[in-house]
């Protein structure tokens, strides 16, 4: 057994053996769609170095999910022509595949497991993928092995689920320290040597061209056109490089303000896995020249202080790590995790006494999705959402709270802003998808006063405000603009 990745990234998929005799240990990557910085890789390198035989990466793109679009088709076949080019100049047998009719892929991975040694694949807590996985483990014959490369803090290895940001902040400062000098491999393949493998018979599921791919030719959703953002590891590379130069000395300052740009952009990539928070981490110390020593010994849960680093670059640590792991966190320990009865108790009870409530403006998804709201705020970032697949923070948070306002009941408004966030954002999809949500609606937030009509104890938020506090004038210009474009490919 190789030893190269902590056992706490680690589990069972099946019951399976090794079996040492076989052709080939298969990875087959779903979610860390990158070829450095990944323990799934590692492990799969480990176990093919371990028993001396080839190494085969399976990379596919299945047509049938929900909400798919030439978006998120494009977003991902661009990272896989990035990791067939880097896995070409490696003894890594790299097989793409692209599924052309649903169900057309059924078989492949049976096929390709059927010979392997052992099976890796990559940990993932939401959307279709824990199922997917379950459902793989029945056709995998051989030892299968689920690898969690997705935080600095292993996903599982916390034994409780956090109700609020400060109390996974409070414990990591206590747990985390031993994991910041656990680091997957920046470039595994460097150096490696390994036999080349022979395939079995794989003509039913044609090796996949992405460089070639024609969009129009999937089953997929092509009003959800593609964005300007574009895929794969060389384009998160230099999206973080941009970050690191351009905006990280002011991303603490200006990170809330929609008109200027501070905030890495970086969570498409990180939710693909064409990016690993490994490595923008070690980026980030890097720069700062910061070594584990700088950590404070006093655990306080605050977001300012602990780190050591410079203020602006804590603050963004804290978003990449105890924001983004808190919703990790909660997906890997409770399959309800995307149900409204999920909430906090007091959420639900707070929204339940105030579900009758007048409502001044109720609108339907559809006058939602194509930003027919009265408020030119609110129908600029659905504009925003439509035409680039992201919504600005700040305006994400009013975007959700205004949904809840103007929905006739708290369930319908969940509904609504999870279509509408999975169905157009390229990090949609994600267990920060749900955090951002269940947000909305008083998850890992405190009851706030004075008690409103709808909200209740939730936190509120209005337009006027929001224009008060950060410059909006020029943000709803341009989104305007653009809403009528992008209404119109939508029809
Ligand atoms: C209604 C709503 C829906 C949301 N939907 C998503 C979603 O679908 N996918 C998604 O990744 N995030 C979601 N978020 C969280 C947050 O808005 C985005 O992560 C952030 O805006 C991404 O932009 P960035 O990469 O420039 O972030 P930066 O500010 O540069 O932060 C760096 C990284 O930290 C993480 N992060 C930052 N803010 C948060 C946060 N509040 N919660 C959790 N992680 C965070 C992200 O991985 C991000 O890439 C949602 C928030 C709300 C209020």
């Amino acid at each position: 057994m190789p030893t190269n990745i902590p056992t706490a990234r680690i589990r069972n998929g099946n019951e399976g053996e090794v079996n040492a005799a076989g052709d080939y240990v298969l990875y087959w990557m779903i979610a860390n769609r990158r070829t450095r910085w990944n323990y799934s890789l590692d492990r799969a390198i480990g176990w093919a170095q371990h028993l001396k035989k080839p190494l085969v990466v399976l990379e596919a793109l299945r047509c049938d999910y929900q909400w798919n679009s030439d978006r998120f088709h494009a977003f991902v076949i661009a990272g896989m022509a990035d990791n067939e080019a880097r896995f070409a100049k490696s003894p890594i047998t790299y097989y793409p595949y692209l599924e052309g009719r649903a169900g057309e892929g059924s078989g492949l991975l049976a096929t390709l497991a059927k010979p392997a040694c052992v099976v890796v694949s990559d940990d993932f807590p939401s959307f279709f993928l824990p199922a997917m996985l379950r459902a793989a483990a029945r056709q995998i014959p051989v030892k299968f092995e689920l690898v969690d490369s997705n935080g600095l803090w292993p996903m599982r290895l916390a034994e409780k689920e956090f109700a609020r940001a400060f109390d996974f902040r409070r414990f990591l400062q206590k747990a985390l320290p031993p994991w910041l000098s656990e680091f997957p491999q920046a470039d595994p393949m460097k150096g490696l040597k390994l036999p080349d493998a022979t395939l079995p018979d794989l003509k039913q599921w044609p090796r996949a061209k992405p460089q070639a791919a024609e969009l129009s030719e999937f089953p997929i959703d092509h009003k959800v056109t593609v964005a300007a953002e574009q895929g794969g590891e060389a384009a998160a590379r230099a999206q973080l490089k941009l970050f690191l130069d351009k905006r990280l000395p002011i991303y603490g300052e200006q990170r809330n303000q929609p008109e200027v740009q501070a905030a890495s952009e970086l969570s498409a990539y990180l939710h693909f896995g064409h990016l690993s928070v490994h490595e923008v981490f070690a980026e980030v110390v890097e720069r700062e020249n910061w070594t584990p020593d700088k950590l404070s010994s006093k655990v306080t849960g605050s977001s300012s202080g602990w780190w050591g680093l410079s203020a602006t670059a804590e603050s963004f640590i804290d978003e990449l790590i105890t924001w983004r792991e808190l919703g990790y966190n909660m997906c890997a320990r409770r399959s309800d995790y995307d149900r409204y009865e999920s909430l906090p108790d007091w959420a639900q009870a707070t929204l339940a006494e105030h579900a009758d409530d007048p409502r001044e403006h109720v609108y339907t998804l559809d006058e939602f999705e194509f930003s027919r709201t009265h408020d030119p705020l609110w129908n600029a970032a659905q504009a925003q959402l439509v035409k680039e697949g992201r919504i600005h923070n700040y305006l994400r948070m009013l975007w959700g709270k205004k949904i809840l306002e103007w929905s006739p009941s708290p369930q319908e408004a969940l509904k609504t802003m999870v279509h509408l966030n999975n169905k157009y954002a390229i990090d949609g999809r994600n267990p920060n998808s749900y955090s951002g949500i269940f947000w909305v609606l008083g998850r890992y937030d405190r009851p706030w006063g004075p008690e409103r009509p709808i909200y209740g104890k939730i936190r509120y938020m209005t337009s006027e405000n929001t224009a008060r506090k950060v410059s909006v004038k020029n943000y709803i210009a341009k989104y305007s603009a653009q809403q009528a474009v992008a209404s119109r490919q939508l029809f």
